[in-house]
């Protein structure tokens, strides 16, 4: 990245109309979001989409991680830190996590198996809904595919934040809180998701929605009472009602 691309986006990283870290919390689905023109990630994504030719939205994303990573070298070339001390640490700091006891971690387990057991679904009933044409079923079909492995991510950071006490674990702005938070909103959206499956002449009953909604429905008190501050979390613009979206797609 040379010095005038850096200044640029550091120009762009500043406008006023951003909110700041409103990507680290939402659910992702940047097409249904209504704070596009306000969030860095997105701006920074359609910028290398429309550079690329014709570039996927995975590489996009792997572009803008990128430029991301370059600002960062950039940045602290210009301050004269050393990354590579830092990453050291990092790394020696990272050795110390118990990783696999947190994937063990019982919530974490049966989050994985919602997952497994709604990615597999989804990916059956996709091309079923696409032949029927209805809105309502692949619209359902989407959203439990899109939150079959998020859900179980966002729990597993959120056990691994706050086991590890990285902050303090009687506040309620942190990020397993967060984390913790999006769990939540993709568990609703997901069992809305089956429900409507559910309904009559819309899924077949062999009764594996039914037990996706029971799954969800046990992670939901399950996250809410490991994280007994989580809907206290203020999720940047989308938990503040006087921020205003700035254009929906
Ligand atoms: S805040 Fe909205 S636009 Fe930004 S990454 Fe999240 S869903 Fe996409």
């Amino acid at each position: 990245m040379d010095s005038a691309e850096f200044d640029r986006l550091v120009t762009r990283a500043r406008d006023p109309r951003l909110i700041a870290g409103i990507y680290n919390y939402c659910d992702g689905r940047c097409p249904r979001c209504p704070f596009t023109q306000r969030c860095l990630t997105y701006l920074d994504i359609e910028d290398v989409k429309s550079s690329g030719d014709g570039q996927s939205l995975a590489d996009a994303v792997g572009d803008s991680l990128q430029r991301t990573l370059e600002m960062l070298a950039e940045a602290a070339r210009r301050d004269g830190v050393d990354l590579d001390a830092g990453a050291e640490d990092a790394a020696a700091a990272a050795g110390d996590v118990d990783l696999e006891r947190h994937r063990a971690d019982p919530l974490a387990v049966r989050a994985r198996e919602y997952g497994q057991l709604a990615w597999r679904i989804g990916r059956a009933l996709a091309p079923i809904a696409a032949a029927r044409e209805d809105a309502a079923i692949v619209d359902a079909v989407e959203t439990i595919e899109w939150f079959a492995s998020m859900i179980s991510s966002k729990i597993y950071r959120a056990i691994c934040g706050e086991a590890e006490g990285w902050e303090p674990r009687d506040q309620a702005q942190t990020d397993f809180n967060g984390s913790a938070k999006i769990a939540l909103l993709g568990i609703a959206d997901s069992r809305r998701a089956w429900l409507v499956l559910m309904e009559a002449g819309r899924a077949a009953a062999d009764g594996v929605p039914a037990q996706a909604v029971r799954m969800l429905e046990e992670l939901d008190a399950a996250v809410r009472g490991r994280f007994p501050r989580v809907m206290q979390f203020v999720r940047p613009g989308f938990d503040q009602p006087a921020a205003e979206p700035g254009g929906a797609q």
